[in-house]
């Protein structure tokens, strides 16, 4: 696999990715959390006050949903990263949120500070050229079905464009086991610290798409390595109009926060 642009140039060559005061691949781990889907102003702004309290970093939330159904809710487009860049602002958190298509990114470079690149869109090439160009770092999911190499050179391509402020995103991958969502692949934590220079955060919602397996693997992820992880919360989890059985509700969330600072003391 030829890497010209992320991989590893020495021991020490990592990068570390500047959001705001937000700093992703620093001693820091760094917590990434919000609805999969902005629903509205209630919802985000309660969900930024949690994340913001409980001590996450940086607010994620759906405008542009790639749902698997064309029946199902599919986000609401602009008027959601409004909400969401409102939000961010309120509560001090930087906001992250997923551009589909190279039409869209730079409307969605207006209101976010870091571009999502979802894993059904990780070989759109046209999409990474696209954020290539921006001027916005970009958060990029493995795939589906994506090995290390495809995933690598997907990040290859946005780096060529002249874009080096890429995270990498685990979120779990194809497998022939039925119980979990999908099954998250944490040995890519260290491969990919082995192999670039790239931060990596893990999502364990998507991961497993079960809410009692995100605690523990996201203690496993950041165990593994990983600079941080990204999950899904939401003020109802039974009434989120996408991916409520994989949200944690409020005081898990609490919970999983008091797991990440014991952990911050002993990893980094
Ligand atoms: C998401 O994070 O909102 C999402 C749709 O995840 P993925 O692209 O990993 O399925
Ligand atoms: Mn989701």
């Amino acid at each position: 696999m030829e890497l010209r642009l992320i991989n590893k140039k020495g021991y020490n060559d990592n990068r570390i990715i500047q959001v705001g005061d937000v700093e992703i691949g620093g001693s820091q781990l760094v917590v990434m959390a919000g609805p999969c889907a902005i629903e509205g102003k209630e919802q985000i702004f309660s969900t930024a006050e949690m994340v913001k309290k409980a001590g996450g970093k940086i607010l994620r939330g759906g405008a542009f949903k790639p749902r698997t159904s064309p029946y199902s809710f599919q986000g609401l487009g602009e008027e959601g990263l409004e909400l969401l860049k409102e939000a961010g602002a309120y509560y001090q958190l930087p906001v992250i949120s997923e551009v589909m298509d190279t039409r869209e990114v730079e409307v969605v470079a207006q209101y976010v500070d870091i571009l999502q690149i979802g894993a059904r869109n990780m070989q759109n090439y046209s999409l990474l050229r696209e954020v290539g160009r921006a001027n916005k770092p970009v958060m990029l999911k493995r795939g589906l079905s994506a090995t290390v190499e495809d995933w690598l050179l997907a990040a290859e391509y946005i780096a060529a464009g002249g874009n080096q402020d890429i995270i990498l995103c685990e979120r779990g991958i194809r497998t022939f086991e039925t119980y979990t969502r999908n099954t998250l692949d944490l040995s890519v934590v260290p491969i990919v610290k082995n192999l670039t220079s790239l931060p990596i955060i893990v999502d364990p919602s998507h991961g497993t798409g079960r809410r009692e397996l995100v605690i523990p693997m996201a203690k496993a992820a950041l165990a593994a390595g990983a600079d941080g992880i990204m999950v899904e919360i939401h003020p109802n989890p039974c009434e989120a109009l996408s991916d409520g059985p994989q949200s944690l509700e409020f005081p898990d969330f609490e919970d999983l926060m008091m797991e990440v600072h014991k952990l911050q003391e002993v990893l980094k």
